[in-house]
C-alpha cells in the first residue's frame, strides 16, 4: 500500500521560495473539497520557508528550512481535535476535514510543529494536504516539489523499496524535525542546521598574505575531521554537536602547531589563529 512521504535536503535548498509560491498559487481562492477550502488572498501558504541565521559575525551563513505539515503517523493534531475532524487517509496523508472541523479554532494549537493556520473567512483550521486533490488525479508529486528548481524536495512512496525517496531515507544522516515530539513524521530532512566552528589562520611572519591550504583538524571524540583553509585563510566545520568540547589543531610545515579547545554551546567564530614560525 502507498504511504506518501517527503525528503527535504537543506543542503540543496537555496531559499528561492518557489515552493512557497507554488503552494500559494495552488490554494489561494481554490476550494478542493473534501480536503481543503480556499486560502484567503492575504494569508501565508501552508508550506513555510524559515530562514535560520547561523555563525558569529563576520563568519555567518543562512540556511533555509522548508516546513510543511510533517504528516505525522501518530497525529497529535487528531488526538486533540473533535472526533473525525482530523483523520489520516489510507495513503498516510493527514487531512483536516473542512466541514467537520468548521469553527474548531482549537485545532490550530493541536500541532507541535505549528503548521496549522486559521482561515477567518471560512471559519476553519487548515494545513498542507500534500496536494491530495492532485495526487488523486494522478499527479506524482505536490506542486511545491514540482516547482523546486534545485532538487531539494523529493516526494514518493515510503513503502516502495524501489522509490527514490525510500532509497534516500535509508541513509543514516536522514533526520526528522523535533524528534522529541515523538510524532513519527513522514517528512524527513537531510542537513538540518547544527553547530559550526569557524576561524581564520594567519602566519605570523607573512601577515600580508592569506594563509591558504593550512591543515585544520578537529577532534570530535571519534574519527575526527580535517579541512584546509581556503584562499582567504578561512576554515569552517559544520554539523557539530551542541555543548561538546572539541579540540582544534592548525598545522603547517615550518610553523609551531596551535591547539585550541572550544565548546559548542553556541556557534563559534575563533577569529584569528596565529601560527608562529618554528
Ligand atoms: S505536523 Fe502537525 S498538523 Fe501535520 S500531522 Fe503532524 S501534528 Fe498534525
Ligand atoms: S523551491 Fe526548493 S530550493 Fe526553493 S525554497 Fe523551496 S525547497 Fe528551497
Amino acid at each position: 500500500m502507498t504511504r506518501y512521504g517527503m525528503l527535504i535536503d537543506i543542503n540543496k535548498c537555496n531559499g528561492c521560495y518557489n515552493c512557497f509560491l507554488a503552494c500559494k498559487d495552488e490554494f489561494t481562492g481554490n476550494d478542493y473539497p473534501p480536503f481543503s477550502l480556499a486560502l484567503p488572498e492575504a494569508s501565508k501558504p501552508w508550506l513555510k520557508v524559515k530562514e535560520i541565521e547561523r555563525g558569529r559575525c563576520p563568519k555567518v551563513k543562512v540556511d533555509y528550512l522548508p516546513v510543511p505539515c510533517q504528516q505525522c503517523d501518530t497525529t497529535p493534531c487528531t488526538e486533540k481535535s473533535p472526533e473525525g475532524a482530523v483523520y489520516m487517509r489510507d495513503d498516510g496523508i493527514v487531512i483536516i476535514d473542512p466541514e467537520k472541523a468548521r469553527g474548531c479554532k482549537e485545532i490550530v494549537n493541536s500541532c507541535p510543529y505549528r503548521v496549522i493556520s486559521w482561515n477567518e473567512e471560512k471559519d476553519v483550521a487548515q494545513k498542507c494536504t500534500f496536494c491530495a486533490h492532485l495526487l488523486d488525479q494522478g499527479w506524482k508529486e505536490p506542486r511545491c516539489v514540482e516547482a523546486c528548481p534545485s532538487g531539494a524536495l523529493v516526494f514518493g512512496d515510503l513503502d516502495d523499496p524501489d522509490s527514490r525517496l525510500s532509497g534516500i531515507c535509508k541513509q543514516a544522516s536522514v533526520e526528522t524535525l523535533s524528534p522529541e515530539f515523538n510524532s513519527s513524521p513522514k517528512v524527513f530532512y537531510l542537513g538540518l542546521p547544527k553547530k559550526m566552528i569557524a576561524g581564520e589562520v594567519v602566519l605570523a611572519d607573512k601577515q600580508d598574505v592569506c594563509a591558504e591550504n593550512v591543515e585544520v583538524a578537529i577532534n570530535d571524540g571519534s574519527a575526527g575531521r580535517t579541512t584546509k583553509t581556503d584562499y582567504l585563510g578561512d576554515f569552517v566545520f559544520e554539523g557539530l554537536e551542541s555543548n561538546y568540547l572539541y579540540t582544534l589543531q592548525a598545522v603547517q610545515p615550518g610553523y609551531k602547531k596551535k591547539e585550541v579547545q572550544v565548546k559548542t554551546s553556541t556557534d563559534v567564530n575563533l577569529g584569528e589563529i596565529v601560527l608562529e614560525p618554528e
